[in-house]
């Protein structure tokens, strides 16, 4: 065309002829025949191509040729039709319907003007311009992919990008998007995408799509289907937003491999020039290269991993060259093994030169039965220059690929150092377990599970040497009859319990090979599969022959003391600190008068008066652990007998605090003893008031003979007449004293001799003084014996009897006096006394009676407290007095002690004061 304006130009302006007659014009059978005038003016269209053709846009008739075209043709046809002469006119027609008609044709001169003969070149035109953007689509695509296949990796997802942005651009493309299959295969996903500006925002990158665009392939597995995809899915219409657009799928030899989504696209309106393939090739063009990088770039990674897993493994391959006796390695793994990192062979000899010696022949033997097909799988060690280092082991592996001229050999070396040597650490570990396995005095067994009944299949080795069995001597009858005849039922029960509950612990004697039987205690445990039905049970013996032996001889022992204790003649019980008895023998039950069976629950109490009761708890109260032990006399009131007198022994049983549990207990009646020494306390009291009988007649024979003297004398002035009223009122009076002294002599000498009170008293210890000196004192004034008597003017009190504590004054008295009287008959000028006084401290009572008789023997003062000791003759003294003051003292929880003071003897009584709220006032 431009060509044609150029030669339009050059003929502009020149001479026009005049037209020859206009001869009636032929109709052509296609094309257009335009008669026109010199001036280019239309006479007359004909053709079947006139039909096509617009109204001139002017009104005028002739209308100008001009007339009929578009502007840009009607500038072209400036000028008359001579200056068109020679050239070829390609003219844009407006057509009847808006269209546009594009024509070709020439000029000739006809009769009275020119014939301009046109024909339609549409189709010619139609096909250059899509051949054109073919043209041009496929250089872009070209650019597109090469682009993508010669970025770099890491800037790959940028290129996609830009590429479809160009592509979008290009074709106008709102939104598009480029979906492949995610890694799984599952579905697909957009990988990348464009959105224009204005455009709806219908996918986002990363989105999972599913499998919604399968259901499109699978509709149309050949060829690309334009938006009737998407109206007839309702789940496509979903995915393009329910507005218009089209998809592209890229296929590989697996099938669909990417779609290119295009969304709001009528893709008719807007690239009606681009045909099915042009698409397909568009899409090929960049899904083509995009999926090869990616690949590439798995390819990438999963070679980096590999490698990464190969040094963290130490690990790596090798392919033996058989016919040239090389090797080549991983280049991490020729590290590794201190060869030099190259992708060169090595020959197989430097290779096999780092295997331990002790491998290397067999290495290289099963390197030959590997070319022969068979795969290779062997530990070796390498070579370590250090021996004291520990091995270094290699798995390695082999096979062969392909076979005759193609055949490769191909394998693996793995570092398995650790491993080996945690085998090896762990097969140190069983052989030490199963050697103490094998000396202790355990077995371990597993019994398989078959049809109901569980048969022995392992035995550790601590069998042999603990039952001398092996395991075929073990099949279930042969266990069976191996129990105890007494214990086998309880065999059978442990294993029907083992079946049921799926764990057992049972006790019961098994017999050696040498017939003897082991105590064993079985404990065992079922295993189940995943269905819960039984598989094994793994169980222990543990011989427990010697500690069922030692029990069983603790049971006997216990036995034996069950039999002493409850045999015992003596009381032994049990019994908690508020005295509540948990256990007591026969004997206690006897005393009590009720069953052995009565007394656990009773209280100790119930027969213990309330005094009794308060010492006894005080008692053990005072028990501690460093002192357990307290020992008393206790008196109780037993049933149907007045009073019992128990010797009584308590230990208490602490717990790790330190507090009081409980109280073992043992007493003795000690009742008859009590009496006894009762008794010959009063026959020493007897004792006592018969020797101080002659005493005695002198104390009654004074008032007497002083009444006597008095009656004589009074008969005497009777006699001589002179009765004097105040000589005889005198007279009777004295005769009064006098008796009244008597009496008091006599009534104290009645209430000394009386029996002592069952229980002790609180009493004033100056009543035994006084009672004392009522006695003696006029008979020792009498021998003339000074009395020199001092009181403590406290009153206190002592715990005891008044008239044993006054017998000890007694006897101590009249022993003084004995021994003054024995010194004066070898001293007459001796000035005898007794000096008898009392003291007090806050504890303690002491009455001191000494003398100035010169003392005890050294020799003999350690003996004098012994019954029957005496150093008076035959038939004077008893040698009960001190024996028996002593025991008395004792009683009261005193002591009597003696001392030489150089002028003679001192006997000191000391006795506990009484608690303040005991005293009696
Ligand atoms: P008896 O008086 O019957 O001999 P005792 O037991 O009362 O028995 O006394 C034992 C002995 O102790 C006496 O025989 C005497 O030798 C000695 N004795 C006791 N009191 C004194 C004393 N005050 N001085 C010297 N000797 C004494």
């Amino acid at each position: 065309m431009n060509s044609g304006d150029r030669l339009f130009g050059r003929f502009r302006g020149s001479a026009t002829l005049q037209p020859p007659p206009a001869p009636p014009l032929p109709t052509p059978g296609v094309g257009l025949l335009v008669h026109l005038d010199h001036q280019a003016r239309v006479l007359q269209l004909t053709g079947p191509l006139r039909y096509a053709l617009a109204q001139p846009a002017s009104g005028e008739h002739p209308a100008a040729l001009a007339d009929y075209l578009l502007a840009h043709s009607a500038r072209s046809v400036e000028g008359s039709p001579q200056d068109w002469q020679g050239q070829t006119l390609d003219l844009d027609w407006r057509g009847s319907g808006g269209q546009t008609l594009h024509l070709r044709g020439w000029v000739q001169p006809a009769p009275q003007g020119w014939l301009l003969h046109l024909l339609d070149i549409g189709d010619l035109l139609l096909e250059r311009q899509q051949a054109q953007q073919r043209q041009d689509s496929q250089q872009f695509a070209a650019q597109m992919s090469e682009q993508l296949r010669l970025c770099s990796l890491s800037r790959l997802p940028e290129v996609l990008h830009e590429q479809l942005h160009g592509l979008a651009l290009h074709w106008h493309i709102p939104c598009l998007a480029l979906a492949l299959l995610d890694d799984q295969e599952q579905g697909w996903h957009i990988h990348g995408l464009y959105q224009g500006h204005d455009a709806p925002q219908l996918w986002h990158k990363g989105q999972a799509l599913g499998t919604v665009l399968d259901s499109l392939h699978g509709n149309a597995p050949q060829s690309l289907t334009f938006t009737q995809g998407l109206s007839e899915t309702p789940r496509l219409q979903t995915l393009f937003g329910n507005r218009e657009g089209f998809v592209v799928p890229f296929r590989d030899d697996h099938g669909v491999a990417a779609w290119l989504l295009c969304g709001c696209y009528p893709v008719r309106q807007l690239a009606p020039q681009m045909g099915e393939r042009d698409w397909l090739h568009l899409g090929a063009a960049l899904a083509g290269p995009l999926l090869a990088r990616l690949r590439e770039q798995q390819h990438h990674n999963q070679l980096e991993r590999l490698e990464a897993l190969q040094g963290l493994l130490g690990t790596g391959w090798w392919e033996l060259f058989a016919q040239d006796e090389e090797i080549q390695l991983a280049p991490q793994l020729a590290l590794n093994l201190l060869l030099e990192p190259q992708t060169r062979r090595v020959p197989l000899s430097a290779w096999l030169d780092l295997i331990h010696p002790a491998d290397r022949e067999e290495l290289r033997s099963r390197l030959q039965e590997l070319q022969e097909g068979k795969p290779l799988l062997l530990c070796v060690r390498l070579q370590r220059t250090d021996p004291h280092q520990p091995p270094l082991w290699y798995r390695l592996q082999g096979q062969a690929l392909g076979i005759g001229q193609n055949q490769r050999l191909v394998g693996f070396m793995l570092d398995i150092s650790d491993i080996k040597n945690q085998e090896q650490q762990a097969a140190a570990a069983h052989a030490r377990l199963d050697n103490l396995i094998a000396h202790s005095p355990a077995v371990i067994y597993v019994q398989q599970y078959v049809e109901g009944a569980l048969q022995p299949t392992f035995f550790s080795d601590s069998l042999q040497p603990l039952l001398g069995w092996s395991l075929s001597d073990c099949n279930a009858s042969a266990l069976a009859e191996r129990v105890h005849a007494d214990d086998r039922e309880r065999y059978f029960e442990r294993t029907r319990q083992l079946l049921r509950e799926g764990a057992v612990r049972s006790r019961y004697r098994l017999r050696d090979s040498r017939g003897e039987y082991h105590w064993v205690l079985d404990e065992a445990r079922l295993l189940r599969d995943d269905l819960g039905m039984p598989v094994e049970a793994v169980g222990l013996w543990l011989d427990v022959t010697e500690a069922t032996q030692a029990s069983e001889q603790i049971r006997q022992s216990e036995e034996r003391y069950r039999i002493l204790v409850e045999d015992s003649p003596a009381m032994i019980c049990r019994y908690l600190p508020d005295l509540t008895l948990t256990f007591g023998n026969r004997p206690l039950a006897t005393y009590l008068e009720c069953q052995p069976e009565q007394l656990p629950g009773s209280n100790l109490g119930d027969w213990l008066s309330a005094e009794q009761h308060d010492a006894f708890l005080q008692r053990i109260a005072q028990l501690t652990p460093e002192f357990p032990v307290s020992t008393a006399q206790i008196c109780l009131q037993l049933p149907g007998r007045e009073h019992a007198w128990w010797v009584w022994s308590d230990r208490g049983v602490f717990d790790p605090q330190g507090r009081l549990q409980e109280i073992q207990a043992v007493g003795r009646d000690n009742t008859e003893v009590r009496r006894a020494q009762l008794q010959l306390m009063q026959s020493a009291k007897m004792a006592t008031l018969g020797e101080m009988a002659t005493g005695l007649a002198h104390e009654i024979n004074q008032p007497l003979n002083v009444i006597r003297m008095a009656i004589v004398n009074v008969l005497k002035r009777l006699g001589n007449g002179e009765v004097e009223r105040n000589y005889l009122e005198e007279k009777l009076k004295r005769i009064e004293g006098q008796i009244q002294r008597a009496a008091r002599v006599v009534d104290h000498m009645r209430v000394f001799g009386r029996r002592s009170e069952i229980e002790q008293q609180p009493f004033d210890p100056a009543q035994a003084v006084e009672g004392c000196l009522s006695l003696l004192a006029d008979g020792m004034r009498g021998k003339g014996v000074e009395l020199r008597v001092a009181h403590s003017e406290v009153e206190t009190q002592v715990r005891g009897h008044v008239d044993q504590l006054e017998q000890v004054l007694i006897n101590l008295l009249v022993n003084a006096r004995d021994a003054l009287l024995e010194r004066r008959e070898r001293q007459p000028d001796l000035h005898p006394w007794i000096a008898l006084y009392t003291e007090h401290d806050p504890q303690w009572v002491r009455l001191r009676v000494e003398d100035n008789a010169g003392g005890i023997d050294p020799r003999l003062l350690g003996r004098i407290f012994e019954p029957f000791f005496t150093t008076k003759p035959v038939g004077v003294g008893t040698g009960l007095g001190l024996s028996v003051s002593y025991g008395i003292v004792e009683n009261m929880g005193g002591r009597l002690s003696v001392s030489n003071t150089g002028e003679g003897a001192c006997f000191c009584i000391e006795l506990p004061r009484a608690e303040a709220d005991q005293i009696t006032r």
